[in-house]
């Protein structure tokens, strides 16, 4: 699921937002444009106007933690604000926010919405540098692109923006206007895209899918089986032995995105021995659809000559949080992948 735990829920409010945002999008997004920038972000015809509504903005305020947080006080920090950038919206970030709202005519009432998003993002694009450039890093890594968090959007960050828009269904053009932000901060693009990736994993002859367990008979849960169901469009099941019995769960994009990345980007040959399927403590990642087992890296098993200390770093560069493997308990024959909560 989202990062974001204040992702508005499809209700009247939710589509009145929408409309909002676009109605507070038209005017920066027009005097940018004036400025020969954010060319692309501009929504043209009423199409992609309803397109962009749709995009949405998250609402973030006081509570809410994550991500799309750690993004938005960089972003304040762009804005002439000073924080301390930690990902937990606080008392401080509250205030910092209503700064900024003030000084951009703003109701100041602390929340950031549409029209705040739309006066704190900023086009950026190759050679660009500092906190905001960082804001947009933090969020392409949380969306399973590999780049540092430096503050530099160098040429190889270009390619990721370009990747990442290309996943979203945007202009591939590298350039974070408008629209990719409010796609990077609103996280994944669509509910299609889990589908459209589990199908784009099972095309990947190298990614070796487990069709048994190693601890029991249950066709229904095996890796192989949870990654068809997905690309079914339907939850992904867990083994009638395990501490959350036959249960189904949907699959997280961001997992399975790094799961895919690892051959696409990486180039590895692997086999996955479990996903949500088999047994784990009552409160592993992998009941929650967010971690997966990779048991052979490129042919070897893992504690038997595999790479699997590149392979973790791998992980955690795509934006796993869990990632354990031999030296870890109960990890010497394989690795394990999970994603934040
Ligand atoms: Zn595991």
């Amino acid at each position: 699921m989202s990062a974001f735990p204040t992702r508005p829920r499809r209700t009247a409010a939710r589509l009145l937002a929408g409309i909002v945002a676009v109605g507070a999008l038209t005017g920066p997004a027009a005097s940018l444009a004036a400025a020969g920038e954010l060319r692309t972000a501009v929504p043209t015809t009423a199409k992609r106007s309803a397109r962009y509504a749709a995009a949405g903005w998250p609402t973030l305020k006081a509570g809410s933690k994550g991500t799309g947080v750690t993004a938005l006080q960089y972003l304040l920090n762009s804005r002439g604000q000073s924080l301390t950038v930690d990902g937990a919206f606080g008392p401080t970030t509250t205030a910092k926010v209503k700064a900024f709202q003030k000084s951009q005519h703003l109701a100041a009432d602390g929340i950031v919405g549409a029209g705040t998003w739309s006066k704190l993002v900023t086009t950026l694009r190759s050679g660009a540098n500092g906190p905001a450039v960082k804001a947009a890093q933090t969020l392409l890594k949380a969306r399973g692109q590999a780049v540092a968090v430096d503050g530099a959007f160098t040429a190889a960050v270009a390619d990721r923006v370009k990747a990442f828009q290309k996943s979203a269904g945007l202009a591939a053009d590298g350039v974070v206007g408008a629209r990719t932000w409010a796609a990077l901060l609103n996280g994944t693009p669509s509910g299609g895209n889990r589908a459209a990736l589990a199908k784009q994993i099972l095309a990947q002859k190298q990614i070796a899918l487990a069709t048994v367990h190693p601890g029991g008979k249950h066709a229904g849960s095996t890796a192989r089986q949870n990654i068809i169901d997905t690309a079914n469009g339907k939850g992904a099941l867990t083994s009638p032995w395990g501490d959350k019995p036959n249960r189904r769960v949907a699959l997280d994009p961001r997992m399975l995105n790094g799961l895919l990345k690892l051959r696409t980007q990486y180039g590895y040959r692997l086999s996955v021995s479990e996903i949500v399927g088999g047994d784990h403590s009552g409160n592993s990642r992998h009941y929650a659809g967010i971690a997966f087992d990779i048991t052979h890296i490129n042919g070897r098993h893992v504690g038997s000559g595999a790479p699997h200390k590149q392979l973790m770093a791998a992980c955690k560069k795509l934006g796993a949080q869990e990632v354990l493997g031999p030296g870890d308990a109960g990890h010497s024959r394989h690795v394990h992948c999970g994603w934040s909560r």
